[in-house]
């Protein structure tokens, strides 16, 4: 991995803070926007899109953090952890979200066959839990969210790899001031 071009902590005292930065996540990643009319309703705009890599322990809050991302864009109905099939993929209006997890990922040929490689290319959200897993087929993600255990509570630090990525931890940054999430340099 290269060096991260911007790094940000952000601490989470308890599943509700963890839902909450899932959510403001959405906004600037799904370029959500406001639906004029239908009040609580947000749809991705047109600068939605990008990687995200979660890393972190069993339970550590990963794919509580994805499911929290995947219904403020607007995902109805169950969202199932991805552990058993590898990918679960879903679609609101043009933008196509995938949530990959690698924890039992093994042969790189699994990779080639179920036709990963065309989901990094398409213009999608892709949120991949235990990137680690999947060696040098990953290149650096726009962000990388390492989730750690704090006691009973978690922290996650965040790091941009790319432009975008800067661009997204300016906006959560400026956003967290709003909604009492303090990313920390
Ligand atoms: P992972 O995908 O990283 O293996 P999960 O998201 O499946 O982990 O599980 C995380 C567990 O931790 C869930 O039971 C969730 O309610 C809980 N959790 C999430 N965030 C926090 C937090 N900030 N503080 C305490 N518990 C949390
Ligand atoms: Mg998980």
């Amino acid at each position: 991995m290269n060096q991260p071009l911007m790094t940000r902590s952000l601490s989470l005292p308890d599943e509700s803070a963890t839902e909450q930065f899932g959510r403001l996540l959405a906004r600037v990643s799904a370029d959500l926007k406001d639906q004029p009319g239908q009040p609580g309703l947000s749809l991705p705009g047109p600068q939605a899109g990008g990687r995200i890599h979660l890393q972190g322990d069993l339970g550590a809050g990963k794919t509580h953090l994805v499911r929290a991302l995947l219904q403020e864009c607007g995902v109805t109905g169950r969202i199932k952890s991805p552990s058993y099939a590898l990918l679960e993929s879903y679609k609101v209006l043009n933008l196509y979200l995938y949530h990959l997890d690698f924890y039992r990922f093994s042969d790189p040929q699994e990779w080639v066959d179920a036709g990963f490689k065309e989901i990094l290319v398409n213009d999608a959200l892709v949120l991949i839990e235990w990137p680690e897993r999947a060696g040098k087929l990953l290149s650096d993600p726009d962000l990388l969210i390492q989730m750690q255990y704090v006691g009973n509570a978690r922290k996650a630090t965040l790091h941009a790899y790319t432009n975008k990525g800067v661009k997204w931890l300016d906006a959560l940054t400026n956003l967290g001031k709003r909604f009492h999430l303090a990313l920390t340099p």
